[in-house]
């Protein structure tokens, strides 16, 4: 299994995306603690890390925890938003450490929409300068982009356009809003989008990549808003595989280990045929309407065979589908066993995430302060403050 850790390295940002999922906090990591997290993957089998935020880049010691996991044995991966590799030397010195694969997060290939869905201006050139950078030093380079209310009409646009601009470029990801945290859970209403606002344009986008010979992976999308090309869901593929993740938060949920992949099901969904392997509608922050799901009647083992017979997976276990019939039974009848009280026991034995020092609450203060004056005068809210912080949220 080709398990993926996250590894939040910082919190804090330089972008101020109304839709931020993950804002800062004043928990901060140094590299020992970092290195701590890094282990934990080693010694669970982990096939790679990915380092993430907050902006990873604007920690100081990113190089070395990078060099550190690669020299432990991981794959290396990095998303950002860009802002650092557009620096050459910058590019180098990761590429020098071990970084292996970068996530570039482009939301909109509109520059007007990508600098207010960021709050920042020049926001755009400064990711194109990073890809430059990045596949010139070697690294392989994916897209990243969060779906949401103010790109849901052109994700085609963007492949087109990024994928003319850089043809380097093999891979995509969209990750569908989560409106459960941080920013996004206050700001629905401006980001979230309903799910027939972009079924079409993802679909010519994931068309379109295809019959260029690219791949890519789509989280909370149900099935039913990717049924041609479900093989590529996230959830699905971890169902199929039976695969985990873990997230190390930089905030009071700290250690999130995920075994399960399902969400929300409508009473349809028990006459849909994709319905063992879709991970339904994601349902956290009620942001998603149920009634817009509706049943899809494809053959379900076609699906799990594209995914057991991908070449381009690194952790591809070749298998017969009726021996994945069986394993597959094994794994959900063990879940149903392990469900609740063994999935709060593991919880505990996580390793402790990061530290609040003075010097990070002093930036928390500061960071804060500033990033609820650029919401304001976008009449945006700031995010609550009940999962940044280890105790009673305040009224900061
Ligand atoms: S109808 Fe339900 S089970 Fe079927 S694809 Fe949609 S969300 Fe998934």
């Amino acid at each position: 299994m080709a398990n993926l850790g996250y590894l939040q390295v910082v919190r804090h940002c330089n972008h101020v995306c109304g839709f931020c999922s993950n804002p800062t906090t004043p928990y901060s990591h140094d590299l020992s603690s970092m290195k701590t997290l890094v282990d934990d993957f080693v010694e669970r089998g982990y096939f790679g890390i990915i380092l993430t935020g907050g902006e990873p880049t604007l920690h100081p010691e990113l190089p070395a925890v990078a060099r550190y996991a690669r020299d432990r044995g991981l794959h290396v991966r990095m998303i950002t938003n860009g802002h650092r590799l557009a620096e050459r030397p910058f590019a180098e010195a990761m590429a020098d450490a071990g970084l292996q694969l970068v996530h570039v997060s482009i939301y909109s290939v509109d520059p007007g929409i990508e600098a207010e869905l960021r709050g920042t201006e020049g926001t755009l050139d400064r990711a194109f300068a990073a890809i430059d950078n990045a596949l010139s030093v070697g690294l392989e380079v994916n897209i990243n982009c969060v779906i949401n209310r103010m790109n849901s009409s052109h994700l085609d646009r963007n492949v087109k356009v990024l994928t003319e601009r850089f043809p380097g470029l093999r891979h995509f990801v969209w990750n569908n809003l989560d409106p459960s945290m941080g920013r996004a859970e206050v700001n629905q209403e401006q980001y979230t989008p309903r799910l027939a606002d972009f079924e079409l344009s993802l679909h010519r986008a994931m068309r379109h990549l295809h019959k260029t010979g690219r791949t890519f992976r789509v989280e909370k999308v149900p099935l039913c808003y990717m049924t041609d090309f479900a093989w590529a869901s996230t959830e699905t593929r971890k169902i199929v595989k039976g695969e985990e993740r873990i997230v190390y938060f930089l905030d009071a949920k700290q250690g999130v280990r995920q075994t399960e992949w399902d969400h929300l099901y409508a009473p349809g969904c028990a006459r849909c045929t994709l319905r063992e392997i879709c991970g339904g509608l994601f349902d956290r922050g009620d942001g998603y309407d149920p009634a817009e799901l509706a049943p899809v009647f494809v053959d379900r083992d076609q699906v799990v065979e594209t995914i057991l017979n991908d070449a381009s997976d690194p952790a591809r276990e070749r298998m017969s589908l009726d021996r994945w019939r069986e394993v597959h039974a094994e794994r959900v009848a063990r879940a149903k066993a392990e469900a609740s009280e063994a999935s709060n026991d593991e919880r505990k034995h996580l390793p402790v995430v990061g530290q609040i020092t003075d010097k990070s609450m002093r930036r928390f203060e500061a960071k804060r302060r500033a990033e609820g004056k650029r919401t304001a005068e976008r009449n945006l809210q700031m995010e609550r403050l009940s999962e940044q912080l280890p105790s009673e949220p305040d009224e900061r």
